[in-house]
C-alpha cells in the first residue's frame, strides 16, 4: 500500500515559519506535498480566484508557490496536480490564533475547510502567539492529531480547528475538545490622510475582546489547553426552522401576503 499522501497548505505564504515546522513534523506519517500561496493570505476567507490565470512554481522537492488563495492551492492540488487523491489535508500552522469568530475571516480554516468539501479528512492549526517561541511543541501536537485523524478518521462533513499554545511541550496541560466561542471585534476604523490629502481607511485598532465561557476554544487555551473544535459544513440553525414555517408559502400566496403584518416571534 501506498504511503499516505499529505496535502499541506496555510494562509502565511509558502516562506512562512509555520508552514516548514507542520511539514517537517508530518514526515514520518507519509508522503507530504506542499502547495502554499507566494504570498501572505492572512484573512482572505475562502475567497477562490476565478477571474485570472493561476501560476504554480515548483520551488522544492514536494514544495509549490500558487499565486492565489489558500482554497486556490487545495483546489488545484487535489482536482489536478497532486495525481491521486491526499488522505489528509493540512493549513497552518498559523501564526497567531483562530479562535470564536476568526474562523470565518481566517485564510488557514478555509484551507481545511475546501479539503472538508471535497471530502478528505482536513484539520487547521494555528500557533496562538503572533511571534512563537515553541514551533517545536506545535509541531508535535499537529503530528499527533494528524496521526489519530489517519488512522481513526474524521466525522463527515467535519473538519477540525486546532489552536495550540505557544508554551514548551511539557507545559501544555493537555488537548480539550471544545465549541466555538465568541470573538467581539471592536472593528474600529482608522480615518486618515494620505501624503497627497486624500483620505484613507484602515480597519481595525486596537486588540479584539472576547468572551470567555465554559467549553469554549477561548476557555481551553486561557487555560493551557490544546483547542480542538469539530467545525461542521452546514451553519443551518435547524433549531430556528420551525420559526420560519409561516413563510413556507406557494406562489398565489407570496404575492397576497401582506408585507406589513407584524410577525410573532
Ligand atoms: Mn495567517
Amino acid at each position: 500500500m501506498d504511503r499516505p499522501l499529505i496535502l499541506v497548505t496555510n494562509d502565511d505564504g509558502v516562506h512562512a515559519p509555520g508552514l516548514a515546522v507542520l511539514a517537517s513534523s508530518l514526515e514520518g506519517l507519509g508522503e507530504v506535498q506542499v502547495y502554499a500561496p507566494d504570498r501572505n493570505q492572512s484573512a482572505v476567507g475562502h475567497g477562490i480566484s476565478l477571474h485570472r490565470p493561476l501560476r504554480v512554481q515548483q520551488i522544492k522537492d514536494g514544495w509549490h508557490s500558487v499565486d492565489g488563495t489558500p482554497t486556490d492551492c487545495v483546489l488545484l492540488a487535489v482536482k489536478h496536480l497532486l495525481g491521486r487523491r491526499p488522505d489528509l489535508v493540512v493549513s497552518g500552522i498559523n501564526n497567531g490564533p483562530n479562535l470564536g469568530d476568526d474562523v470565518t475571516y481566517s485564510g488557514t480554516v478555509a484551507g481545511a475547510y475546501e479539503g472538508m468539501l471535497l471530502d478528505l479528512p482536513s484539520i487547521a492549526f494555528s500557533a496562538l502567539s503572533r511571534e512563537p517561541n515553541h514551533w517545536d511543541a506545535a509541531g508535535a501536537v499537529a503530528c499527533r492529531v494528524a496521526e489519530m485523524a489517519l488512522a481513526k478518521g474524521l466525522p463527515l462533513e467535519t473538519m477540525l480547528n486546532v489552536n495550540i499554545p505557544d508554551v514548551p511541550l511539557g507545559a501544555l496541560k493537555g488537548i480539550r475538545p471544545t465549541h466555538m466561542g465568541r470573538r467581539r471585534y471592536e472593528d474600529d476604523i482608522i480615518h486618515r490622510e494620505d501624503p497627497r490629502g486624500v483620505s484613507y481607511y484602515w480597519i481595525g485598532g486596537e486588540e479584539p475582546k472576547h468572551v470567555i465561557a465554559d467549553g469554549t476554544d477561548f476557555d481551553a487555551v486561557e487555560n493551557g489547553y490544546v483547542s480542538i473544535t469539530p467545525l461542521h459544513r452546514d451553519l443551518t440553525n435547524y433549531a430556528s426552522l420551525d420559526r420560519f414555517e409561516d413563510l413556507r408559502l406557494s406562489l398565489p400566496e407570496f404575492f397576497e401576503a401582506p408585507t406589513d403584518s407584524p410577525r410573532k416571534n
